[in-house]
């Protein structure tokens, strides 16, 4: 199917129910009148000249009007280009000029940046263009900026302006341009979450999310009677294809808890809305569990959800379970270049399977575990995962080199390494690049981390290498204390010793504050890796 026959078989048999609610700005829709706004949104982007292929970025938080967006440019065949609301002047350029956007939706302003500043800045022609296209010489391909909220800069559209552009004629049209749309269109550039260096930008079509937005919902048996808390940013596909196309294709009930994550808004939204199910990366739940020691809430109506992005640590996957009531919490795994979910654990399965594995093999794909040379490893052994089917981006935007590097016959090169068992069980021992080779000893970080978050002063740490005269990589801890704890690195190399293999004791413990994150939460070991090797220098 096609993203907005989606909603038309949602509007169809669920359109008075609520699709989506925002917490922040109160914004409350049903099916029907979401499809309503998303139709007028889409003839305002008729009105700009706006079609089939072009590229229109969406730089915001999560709100109403960036979902709109991401329904409106579906319906006209236009490709939805997701821009991290983290990004400062030189990356949304960079992001804006390698995909050529034609037109960006953008938020007025977010915590400390103020986008439109960001915008004028980059396009001063924008305050000359009037009601006319702009023309900008570092912007070549942008013509159009639509900013949500009351006041727009000079040359800019304001949102609701976009939506007062459709006339019953465009509104017409629609379908008409609907009957050209194939499920193989490219739909999406998604930048993956620059975790191990630039970000880079996967093509998807609409049968690479649609489906994959089925896959996923269908294994946490989400139907038209639950309502999920996305508290996940809506730039990346954990927001964008596995909550809202995920809830779309079931009718199920949508809660933004805020503009971006923080834990009270998500505990609360949960208690006030009674959440059925609820999605987060890993460190997001590691301080909603802190939350929640410091002030308890009802979470009983908490059923299931989906821990993604990154390794969980057992300990605090118990704690999911049992002090978030979340006892058939799927842990999924899958990367932007695969829209993007691979393997995802069964609500059912054991509980230590869904702790110590990435659950099994989603319908219609195909995997295979290699080495350094690409032959097959036996059942068991650790190699690199590669998975092969519908789920494959069509490439990287403009970037034929990165492409054959990363998908070959058909198989998506992920990067990770992995094990399968007999059953087909899929564990993620980390990724090739973070494998730390000390003195010919290969050292998987997240066995030490495992080891050190168990420690009762221990709340999150990161472990990685680096490069070292004697030993070729030397290993590296950065520990986040517990609130009202403090820990000494030298106590805590003590800690280790005689506890693990001399050699994965971290030879350098430095205690932080907060480790350097990407937007979606995941650790930048490369950024920790260069920041130490900066501080050793
Ligand atoms: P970049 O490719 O820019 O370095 P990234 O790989 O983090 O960033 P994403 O596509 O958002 O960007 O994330 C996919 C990666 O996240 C996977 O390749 C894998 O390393 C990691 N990952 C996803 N799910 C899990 C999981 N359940 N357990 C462990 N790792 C996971
Ligand atoms: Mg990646």
């Amino acid at each position: 199917a096609t993203i907005p026959q989606l909603l038309r078989e949602a509007v169809a048999s669920h359109g008075d129910s609520e699709a989506l609610v925002f917490r922040e700005s109160g914004d409350r829709l049903s099916y029907r009148d979401f499809a309503r706004q998303v139709d007028r949104c889409a003839a305002g982007f008729l009105a700009l000249g706006i079609g089939k292929g072009d590229r229109v970025g969406v730089w915001s938080p999560n709100r109403l009007e960036w979902v709109i967006t991401q329904f409106a440019t579906a319906r006209i065949g236009a490709i939805l280009v997701n821009i991290n609301p983290a990004y400062r002047l030189s990356e949304l350029d960079y992001a804006l000029n390698k995909v050529g956007c034609r037109a960006l939706v953008t938020a007025q302003a977010f915590k400390t940046s103020d986008y439109v500043g960001m915008i004028n800045e980059l396009a001063p022609e924008l305050a000359g263009s009037g009601d006319g296209p702009l023309s900008s010489a570092r912007l070549p391909d942008l013509r159009h900026v639509v900013v949500m909220g009351a006041k727009a800069g000079p040359g800019m559209i304001p949102f609701e302006g976009l939506l007062a552009m459709a006339t019953p004629a465009l509104i017409e049209d629609l379908d008409r341009i609907d009957a050209t749309l194939t499920p193989r269109d490219p739909i999406n550039i998604q930048f993956t979450s620059g975790t191990t260096g630039m970000p880079k930008g996967a093509t998807l079509s609409h049968f690479n999310i649609v489906n994959n937005a089925r896959f996923v919902t269908d294994r946490i048996n989400l139907t038209a009677g639950d309502r999920l808390v996305i508290p996940v940013p809506l730039y990346h596909c954990f927001g964008m294809v596995m909550g809202v196309l995920g809830a779309v294709s079931k009718g199920a009930k949508m809660i933004f808890p805020g503009e971006a994550f923080t834990p009270v808004q998500t505990l609360d939204a949960i208690a006030a809305e009674r959440a059925t199910v609820c999605y987060g990366v890993p460190t997001m739940f590691v301080a909603m569990l802190q939350e929640l020691d410091r002030q308890h809430r009802d979470l009983s109506s908490l059923r299931t959800g989906i821990m993604a992005g990154a390794l969980c640590p057992i300990e605090v996957m118990k704690r999911v379970n049992r002090d978030m009531h979340m006892h058939e919490v799927t842990i999924c795994y899958g990367m932007t270049e695969t829209s993007p979910v691979s393997f995802q654990s069964f609500t059912d399965d054991p509980t230590e399977k869904r702790c110590e594995t990435v659950g099994r093999i989603h319908p219609h794909l195909e995997v295979k575990v290699v080495d350094a040379d690409g032959n097959i490893v036996p059942v068991g052994g650790k190699g690199e995962l590669c998975t092969r089917g519908y789920s494959v981006m069509a490439g990287y935007w403009g970037d034929k080199a990165a492409t054959a590097a990363a998908v070959t016959d058909g198989w998506m090169h992920t990067g990770d390494l992995g094990v399968l068992d007999a059953e087909g069980f899929c564990s993620i021992v980390g990724r090739v690049k973070d494998m730390i080779i000390r003195g010919g000893e290969n050292i998987y970080p997240r066995e030490i981390e495992e080891f050190l978050i168990r420690h009762p002063d221990v709340s999150d740490v990161q472990v990685f290498g680096i490069p070292d005269k004697t030993f070729g990589e030397q290993v590296c801890a950065w520990i986040v204390a517990r609130p009202g704890s403090s820990i000494a690195p030298e106590a805590l190399r003590d800690y280790c010793k005689g506890q693990i293999a001399h050699f994965k004791v971290p030879h350098h413990v430095r205690i932080v504050t907060d480790l350097p994150m990407t937007a979606t939460g995941k650790p930048q070991k490369f950024v920790m890796r260069d920041r130490m090797v900066e501080m050793l220098r």
